[in-house]
């Protein structure tokens, strides 16, 4: 039985998680949960769960959860200590990293401190800290196994193979919802047009992140801490079927790759059961019902963030901390419709320009960027807002 703390479990992935957790009772046991936001489905999961620790982001909403729980339910904690109570709370084996943004960086590095394994799909984490994570994976000796898909198939794709061999990761990528655009007809596209993603369900800022590409920056940027490997040996095809995951070329040219179809429930069980599979209640893959799987280099003028991220990547040390958050405020701003679409590449463009390297030695020095880069972002967004 492995015991489990689900960090964002009102979230997409938490969701999904715990539909995983409610067919496999017999596998694993929730013992703490956190939530941003979102109480009703939050008590309904605790219900369900019986978890023994609780938190939510507001000491208001904590104090009206525990009225929603009654006397014999769980402790009920708030704010940043709370989420880093669950994160390491004594009881839990694993810890689900699946709070958005840099949020889930301070209580994702708790728990790899406190010797708890990971399943991360929180790709901020890396994003902003990944040299400092990876430090401490090593150091405190636990296992992080990726949930994002991509990453998910590229651990799959180099088990049993040695790394030297290993001559490129091939991230595959959907295209988004704007694929076949003209990237003139961006400056009209509206936020329903933004959120709804060809292929894959998620959270709101993931899905603007796919439409902008810039959730294939990030994930660039991860793989290059979770596989240690430089961004020229990182790159990425536009596949909008969806079907291979992704894809690891070894020296003697033969590619490595792991398919399925576009639900996140197979890379969430893969990361809570490794090495084990779980059978899981989804639909099979039928290729023959497929009439084609395309591959095609991605148009950087029709998505800007994509090199965006690569030049953050290969600029190093403090670049990525700045373009997630650059990133985070002008996704926020356009998902509050107070700027356009295109608005959100020349806010993270301009915070960038802005920038200057600091060494990030420690999590206090990435919080430090990542507050210097929010304001300077909201700064520029305030000048070209709507
Ligand atoms: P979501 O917006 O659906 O859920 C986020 C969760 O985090 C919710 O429980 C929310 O209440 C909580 N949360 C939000 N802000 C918070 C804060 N400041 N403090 C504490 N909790 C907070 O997001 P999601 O789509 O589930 O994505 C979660 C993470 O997983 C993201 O980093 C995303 O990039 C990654 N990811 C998601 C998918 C997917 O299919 N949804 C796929 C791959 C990777
Ligand atoms: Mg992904």
């Amino acid at each position: 039985m492995k015991s489990l703390t689900i960090l964002g479990s009102t979230g997409s992935i938490g969701v999904n998680t715990l539909d995983i957790v409610s067919s496999h009772p017999d596998r694993f046991q929730v013992k703490a949960l956190t939530a941003g936001y979102n109480l009703d489905l939050l008590l309904t999961q605790i219900t369900a769960c019986r978890p023994d620790l609780v938190a939510v982001v507001s000491p208001d909403d904590a104090a009206q959860l525990r009225l929603m729980v009654g006397a014999n339910g769980p402790e009920i904690l708030s704010g940043v200590e709370g989420l880093i109570a669950c994160a390491t709370y004594a009881g839990t084996d694993m810890v689900v990293s699946a709070i958005v943004g840099a949020a889930g960086l301070v209580p994702t590095m708790a728990a790899i401190e406190a010797g708890k394994d990971i399943a991360l799909a929180n790709k901020e984490v890396l994003v902003t800290a990944g040299k400092l994570v990876m430090q401490a994976v090593d150091r405190k000796k636990v296992r992080l196994f990726p949930v994002d898909s991509e990453h998910s198939a590229i651990f799959q794709s180099l088990e049993g193979h040695r790394k030297q061999d290993v001559k490129r990761l091939i991230l595959t990528a959907s295209g988004g919802p704007f694929l076949d655009r003209d990237p003139a007809s961006l400056k009209h596209v509206t936020l329903a047009d933004a959120l709804n993603h060809p292929q894959w369900s998620m959270g709101r800022k993931i899905s603007i992140d796919s439409a902008t590409m810039m959730n294939k920056g990030l994930e660039v940027i991860e793989a290059r801490w979770l596989f240690d490997l430089p961004a020229e040996l990182i790159a990425v095809h536009i596949h909008p079927q969806s079907v291979v995951h992704s894809m690891v070329e070894y020296v003697d040219g033969s590619v490595m790759a792991q398919l399925g179809i576009p639900d996140m429930k197979a890379p969430i069980a893969y990361a809570l059961s490794y090495p084990e599979r779980l059978p899981l209640d989804l639909p099979p893959l039928n290729l023959c019902q497929m009439s084609a799987l395309t591959f095609t280099a991605p148009d950087h003028n029709l998505f800007p963030c994509l090199s965006l991220a690569y030049q953050a990547l290969n600029a190093g040390e403090s670049f990525p901390a700045v373009l997630n958050a650059a990133n985070e405020i002008a996704v926020g701003a356009f998902l509050a419709k107070q700027i356009s679409f295109m608005s959100i590449v020349e806010i993270i463009q301009q915070t960038l320009d802005q920038h200057q390297t600091v060494q990030l030695n420690y999590i206090n020095d990435v919080l430090h960027v990542d507050r210097w880069a929010r304001n300077a972002a909201q700064d520029v967004l305030n000048q070209i807002r709507i």
